[in-house]
């Protein structure tokens, strides 16, 4: 039945333009992996960054995993990482075989809280090991404290590097999400505002570190005709197919980042009238490109219920990243709270959930996903509903 289309997540949208891009990739036969599309798209979304230079590879991911390269991380080094964040952020720190050391968020913007850093690398320091870079995410979309995290990157002489997968066309203080650490990364997955179908993006002011990048990302050929190679390197460079999909696609972000926004805005005129919702905060001063539309419930209802609720109506929802430090993966690293009674990451992933937030969400879509969490708020949430209504 077409009433009960199933409602996802966060839905590939596509321009209508990625096959004009395809064909041309088609009738040049650039079809193995770089190519002009991809100098192209490079060059393209280096300047919607306002940065001085990228690198199209293979996936944020891979993105992530050069930064770190390019930062001199090696074998037992530490790299600070938030604990709130999807696993691929830490996960490269890993494949280094280096040590994540988490850290919390804070209230104001759900990600890395500056007091925790400030504690962290005052340890670090005093037992001479320092992080080799800080890792910063702006979670759906929304920009972490960057001027507190980089005064404290910059006092202690350690590399920062932006994870902006999720907050691609979001600004800080006017200026592009991305574009603050040394190194920042973009990912194209399915599901991100953006799609290449898989893809990611290494952007920084150092022309040079990219070429780095580039380099490192094809396999370290050293420059000569028989293969030499004297460093190890990877195969992680952007097919210029996908390069063309990029293309057409950062000519829609703009859209995008209004129709998730709008998006948001209709779910927190329906959803905050109930007792103890709360949406995700805007820091004064940031534009989010609102992903993912995050929400916390104090109303009783958990999260694990909310999802059930949704997903009986063939509807897609999900609890909030589950801390990193709280995963098997990571049962032996260090975290450091926000505050001695304060672990912020643990309580969002104990309230919150995302909610359908795709770019092609229409409004009667919208609705359904609305009527179910109210129907859920008002029978299951009852007492917190009559108490705060008389
Ligand atoms: C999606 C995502 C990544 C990884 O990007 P891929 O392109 O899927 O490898 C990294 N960090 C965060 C915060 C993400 O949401």
């Amino acid at each position: 039945m077409q009433t009960n289309k199933r409602i996802y997540l966060s839905p590939p949208h596509m321009s209508g333009k990625e096959q004009e891009y395809i064909a041309e990739a088609f009738r040049s036969n650039w079809i193995a992996p770089l190519g002009p599309l991809v100098n192209s798209f490079e060059a393209r979304l280096a300047e919607y960054a306002g940065v001085k230079s990228a690198a199209a590879v293979s996936s944020g991911t891979a993105a992530i995993h050069l930064a770190l390269r390019l930062a001199g991380v090696k074998k037992g080094d530490a790299v600070f990482c938030p604990s709130f964040t999807f696993v691929a952020t830490a996960n490269p720190i890993v494949y280094e075989q280096a040590e994540p050391v988490f850290i919390d968020s804070e209230w104001e913007t759900w990600n890395m809280s500056p007091a925790a850093l400030e504690r962290a690398l005052r340890d670090a320091k005093r037992c001479g090991r320092l992080p080799k870079a800080v890792i910063a995410v702006n979670l759906y979309g929304q920009s972490a404290k960057m001027d507190e995290l980089l005064r404290l990157c910059d006092a202690y002489g350690v590399c920062l590097i932006e994870d902006a997968a999720e907050s691609l066309g979001s600004t800080y203080k006017g200026r592009q999400s991305g574009t603050f650490g040394r190194f920042g990364i973009y990912s194209f997955n399915g599901n991100k505002i953006i799609t290449t179908s898989g893809g990611g993006m290494l952007v920084s002011d150092d022309e040079a570190a990219i070429e780095k990048a580039k380099f490192l990302a094809s396999q370290a050929r050293d420059a000569a005709v028989h293969y030499q190679h004297s460093e190890l390197g990877y195969n992680y460079r952007l097919s210029n197919i996908l390069a063309g999909v990029g293309i057409s696609q950062l000519e829609v972000l703009e859209e995008r980042v209004r129709a998730r926004r709008e998006i948001f805005h209709r779910y927190k005129e329906a959803l905050e009238t109930y007792p103890g919702i709360r949406m995700m905060p805007e820091l004064e001063g940031t534009v989010s490109n609102r992903w993912l539309t995050a929400l916390t419930l104090d109303n009783g209802v958990t999260p694990e219920e909310a999802v059930a609720c949704l997903a009986e109506q063939n509807i897609e929802a999900r609890p909030l990243w589950k801390p990193l430090h709280t995963q098997p993966l990571f049962s032996s690293s260090v975290f450091y709270p926000h505050s001695d009674h304060e672990r912020v990451s643990e309580n969002l992933f104990s309230r919150g959930i995302c909610l359908p937030s795709g770019s092609d969400l229409s409004i009667e879509e919208q609705q359904r996903v609305i009527d179910a969490l109210a129907q859920l708020f008002e029978t299951k949430g009852e007492k917190t509903w009559t108490a705060a209504m008389s």
